[in-house]
Parts: structure tokens; sequence; C-alpha cells
């Protein structure tokens, strides 16, 4: 088969476009798309400061990959998160993280649960089981990335942080967010939604239009070796995401790009919703901690779960790492 673009030789058929690509026509497709949605949702510009999550999964290095491609690297800093889970064991991935971010000029920030909060989350999983909690470990394992990102991204002085979250992720939690009738949560999920606190950095999905499918194929033709073993957690995962990506697979093949339309039309629908969550003002203080937590709290959802696991919350922020932040603000 032929590349419906130029006439090489495909490697891949685009299914919701009906196209066959050569490798560099798939490439060129992938990080254009990504661009642009980058543009057209105003995630960040040529100035400012990003910190990249990379989890060392295929979907964190597509985002490495493109972002670098029309960003410069003296303004992205990778940070990635060791959780501590037994038998996961991650010290080949943290170095190829460091070796992908190095051959494209980008620093990297390597860190840890157990760092952040004194117990890996193999050992906050076993407190909370003997405190009798059935908290899933993927509840104290995303409560926890979300938060370390958000202190690192804003120590170091970063505009922006990244995340890999593909098409596919989006769309499941979207129907997440309707299923559990949370129309907060899936406004707060709108890429132009306003952020809530100035502690908090803003948080973009730039791979938001890209399909998992195409993230695969994209880091299999750059020949990066991604994490491949399945996290020994994923037992404990809440079964309802399961079923929606099952149901969501089903729809895509039968009718290639409603996932990319379902994405788009909740887009165009809440666009204008987005400026009622301004009315919100600002998001209230956890009493224990500090930083912001939900409209009606006060105390953060990550404070509680600890304190219920019997773990004091005490956190070690990052300290003299404003390798942005001193250009910033000298
Ligand atoms: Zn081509
Ligand atoms: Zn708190």
């Amino acid at each position: 088969m032929k590349c419906s673009l130029c006439g090489r030789e495909a490697v891949f058929y685009q299914a919701f476009t009906n196209k066959y690509l050569c490798r560099e026509c798939f490439i060129e497709d992938v990080r254009k798309r990504i661009a642009n949605e980058v543009k057209d949702k105003r995630m960040f510009s040529e100035r400012d400061n990003l910190l990249l999550a990379i989890s060392g999964g295929k979907d964190s290095f597509v985002l490495l990959d493109a972002v670098s491609h029309f960003h410069p690297s003296s303004k992205i800093i990778a940070l990635s998160i060791v959780e501590g889970i037994p038998g996961y064991n991650r010290q080949e991935y943290i170095e190829r993280i460091k070796k992908y971010t190095k051959e494209r000029g980008i620093d990297t920030v390597i860190t840890s649960i157990k760092e952040f909060v004194g117990y890996s989350l193999g050992e906050i999983v076993e407190k909370s089981r003997e405190m009798g909690i059935e908290l899933s470990p993927c509840t104290y394992c995303g409560s926890l990335r979300r938060r370390i990102i958000n202190v690192y991204a804003r120590e170091l002085g970063a505009d922006r942080t990244l995340t890999a979250h593909n098409l596919d992720d989006e769309v499941q939690t979207v129907f997440m967010n309707i299923l559990r009738g949370d129309p907060e949560r899936l406004l707060r999920q709108h890429p132009l939604s306003p952020k809530l606190s100035d502690k908090l950095v803003q948080r973009v999905k730039p791979l938001r239009k890209i399909y998992e499918y195409e993230a695969a194929f994209y880091a299999y033709l750059l020949g990066f070796k991604f994490q491949e073993t399945e996290c020994p957690y994923i037992i404990y995962q809440p079964t309802l995401r399961a079923r929606i990506r099952h149901w969501l697979y089903m729809l895509e093949r039968e009718a290639p790009g409603v996932e990319l339309r379902i994405l788009e039309f909740f887009d165009n629908l809440l666009l204008d919703r987005t400026n009622k969550l301004k009315e919100l003002n600002s998001l209230p203080t956890c009493r224990i901690c500090g930083e912001p937590t939900s409209i009606g709290r006060d105390v953060c959802k990550l404070c509680e779960m600890l304190e219920k696991a019997g773990i004091e919350p005490k956190y070690n922020y990052p300290k003299h790492m404003g390798k942005w932040r001193a250009k910033g603000e000298g």
C-alpha cells in the first residue's frame, strides 16, 4: 500500500481519516496535530517554562519528543516520580528517561513518593490495609502524583505542567465524570477552564487528540523502549474505567473517529460554561498542609487519606531548585 500523501511505502492505516501513511508522513501528522492543539487551546506559548511529567510509559515519551520539536529545550524540565511499588522495578526506566531527555538537551528531575511524604506507595498501601481501609492504591498514587507534580512545578517556577493523557484517556474521563454525576469535574476537565488558585500551576494535555494506538506506533517508530510491565496494583483498579474503555473501543471499531468527535463535541458544548468556573473564585485552603482543596472542604483529600492510613501528613518540599525562578524573579 502506498502513502495517501506522498506515494512512498505506507506503514500505518489511519482509520479515522481513511488514509495510509508512510513513516515520515505519520510522524509529521502526529507532531503537527499536537502543535495545533497546543495553539488552538492556548496551552502555552514559546516564552513559557514547562514541566513535563514523564512516567516512562509510551505516551510520556511521545509527549517528550513531540514537544521538544517545537519548544526550546532550555524551557523544558522533565519530572519523573518513583512510586515505590514492590515488584515493579523502575531503575532501568529511570536510566532510559535520563537518556532520552539528555539526547534532547532537556534537564531531568527524579524524585519519589517516599522522598515527598516519607513512605513509599507500597508502604502507604500496607499501612492503610493494617488500618482496615480498602481504598484502591491507584487513589493514593494519583493523588500523590498530582500533588508532587504541582509542588515541583511551582518551586521550579514552571508556567505549565504537561501530562501525557491521550485521546482515549480523555474520553474515558469525560464519561467517568458524567456517570459519577460530577458536572464541576467535567467543566474542570475542559482545556480552557481557568485555574482556581494561585498555588496551582495550570495543567495541560497536548496529546488529548492523539489516539492511544497512534501514540503506541509513534513510540515504536522512534525506537523508544517504554515501561511495558503492568503495574501489580492494576487488579485493584476501579472497574468502571475499564468497562468504559472497552465500550469505547467497540464504538471506535464500528465508527472510526467517534472518540475524536465526542471530545470535540464536549469542547464546544462546554466552552461558554468554563467561564462559570471563574465565579467559584478561589479554592479553599487545607488547614493541615496549606495547599488548595475542593470547594466545601477544609482538609484536602491527600491529608485526609494519609491520616486515615495512620500517617502524619508532613511533606518534604523541594528546596533551592528554582532554575527558572531565579531567572524569572531576579
Ligand atoms: Zn508519505
Ligand atoms: Zn492537606
